[in-house]
């Protein structure tokens, strides 16, 4: 039986990071992947494949809508070619996670393929294809990720009523998708088949879409939806899904208890994402889930078994790549000895719509609930000029210092490629800056990162120079 230093159960990137940085510290280490290919749901069902439509179908709104304003004038029409569009994402995932191939092979990490299950606290049974091998761990970390969630009485077809594994493989063009959740994924999958020519309806039980992010988020990027002919429903709770044929039937109430009949060929069911544990064997070596079904942890994402620890979507908190991959970082230096540490406060959080939204650190309404005095500097986007010279008017840069003592507290921004620049809010705020820090630096001109600039000129003395 082969004998590890530590086993990973899964490929994600909370998995395949923490292997990488296991083999790096020393580790004799294995990943184990029921799937053919590496990466897990980021590299091949979430992050990359998103973001590649988006890319494609950013470029066709902009060849249809922009391209005249810009003087670029295209003899006949621009059409989308869905089939090749489909391709050309699935080349990239193949691309991305041939690369984690070729990582676990130059770090030695064993790749394991079939299910990994516990059978005590150090045995793993790896079933593949009606084989079984096993083999022994020290220490065992679970990245087993998650899956689409669903509402009880919602029956997913995975052909009309979709989640987004589905979205991202479709082989027509909706002609009108409803979206039950307006967070991220829904709004991120909604924007590409909006952009493709579908109508979009998006149903939201919550009274704003992005409902986790700061409220001048949501109501900026609703603003800028609507222009885009969203439909956005909000405070609108669904209460049944039916498919006949090719139609779908969304009926909601509204807070009134008004209902609201929808009709459209394709139904997307974005309403969250569950802890995956099947066939795991945590009884087997007697680790506990939490109240909400996730793998239980503590504060150094260990279990309730003291040699296996878990990471990513499987856990509580945020489920993002980057912080599953700061966990498994966090694990791997813990088993060498390290005393690393992860700041949840300042994982980034990006809406990769167009314009992008991103944030860092504590919304307006949080500090409120905490009873924090803070001051706020905004500068909207469309005052620079490098908006004025692309055209990318929409949004503003909002940054939340203390009152007193002047320090960054909370860094939100929605506008063009936020999604990069929210890592000066990260930077400042992992430093400890001052509003006051940000403002005296020079930020290149003309670029989007001015608007930070202003805002923080804004939040120090409210003297912007721009507007
Ligand atoms: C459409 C979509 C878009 C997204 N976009 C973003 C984004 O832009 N940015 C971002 O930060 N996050 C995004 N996410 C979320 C992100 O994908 C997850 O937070 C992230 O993948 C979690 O990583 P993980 O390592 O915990 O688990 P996963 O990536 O889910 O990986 C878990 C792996 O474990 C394997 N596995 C499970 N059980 C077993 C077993 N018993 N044996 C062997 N293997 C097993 C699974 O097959 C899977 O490969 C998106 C998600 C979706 C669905």
């Amino acid at each position: 039986m082969n004998q590890y230093d530590v086993a990973v159960i899964g490929s994600g990137p909370g998995g395949y990071v923490a292997a990488i940085r296991c083999a790096q510290l020393g580790m004799k280490t294995a990943i184990i992947e029921k799937y053919d290919t590496l990466g897990g749901t980021c590299l091949n069902v979430g992050c990359i494949p998103s973001k590649a439509l988006l890319d494609s179908s950013h470029h066709y709104e902009d060849a249809i809508k922009h391209f005249a304003e810009h003087g670029i004038v295209i003899p006949g029409e621009v059409k989308v070619d869905l089939e090749r569009m489909i391709a050309r994402k699935q080349a990239v995932v193949e691309q991305t996670t041939k690369g984690i191939e070729f990582l676990m092979d130059k770090n030695k990490v064993d790749v394991l393929q079939g299910v990994g299950s516990l059978t005590d606290a150090t045995h793993i049974n790896i079933d593949h294809k009606g084989k079984t091998q096993a083999i022994e761990a020290k220490n065992i970390i679970l990245a087993t990720g998650s899956k689409p969630s669903t509402l009880p009485f919602i029956k997913l077809d995975k052909e009309r009523v979709i989640t987004s594994t589905e979205a991202l493989k479709l082989k027509e063009i909706p002609k009108h998708l409803i979206i039950i959740g307006g967070g991220v994924i829904g709004l991120e999958l909604g924007q590409v088949y909006k952009r493709l020519g579908a109508e979009v309806t998006v149903v939201e039980y919550m009274d704003r879409i992005l409902p986790t992010m700061d409220a001048g988020l949501s109501k900026e990027l609703t603003k800028v939806l609507k222009k885009q002919k969203m439909v956005l429903n909000v405070s609108h709770k669904v209460k049944s899904v039916e498919r006949k044929g090719k139609e779908v039937t969304v009926k909601a109430d509204d807070k009134k208890g008004q209902e609201i009949v929808l009709k459209g060929d394709y139904c997307l069911v974005c309403v969250g994402r569950k802890p995956y544990t099947e066939g795991l064997g945590l009884e087997a070596a007697g680790v506990k889930l939490d109240d909400r079904g996730r793998v239980g942890v503590n504060d150094e994402l260990q279990t309730n078994v003291p040699n296996i620890y878990a990471i990513g979507d499987v856990v509580r908190g945020a489920m993002l790549a980057h912080k599953a991959e700061e966990e498994g970082v966090l694990v791997a230096e813990l088993l060498a000895g390290q005393k690393p540490h992860i700041d949840y406060n300042l994982i980034p959080g990006v809406v990769y719509t167009w314009p992008e939204v991103a944030s860092v650190g504590k919304t307006e309404e949080q500090l409120k609930e905490q009873g924090v005095e803070y001051k706020v500097g905004q500068f909207p986007m469309r005052a620079l000029g490098r908006s004025r010279a692309s055209m990318d008017l929409d949004g503003f840069v909002k940054i939340l210092a203390d009152s007193s003592t002047d320090e960054v507290l909370g860094f939100h921004m929605i506008g063009a490629r936020a999604a990069d620049l929210i890592a000066e809010g990260v930077t400042a705020m992992e430093f400890r800056a001052s509003a006051e820090d940000i403002a005296r630096m020079s930020h290149a001109h003309p670029t989007y990162s001015e608007a930070i600039k202003e805002a923080a000129l804004a939040a120090t003395e409210d003297r912007p120079l721009h507007i």
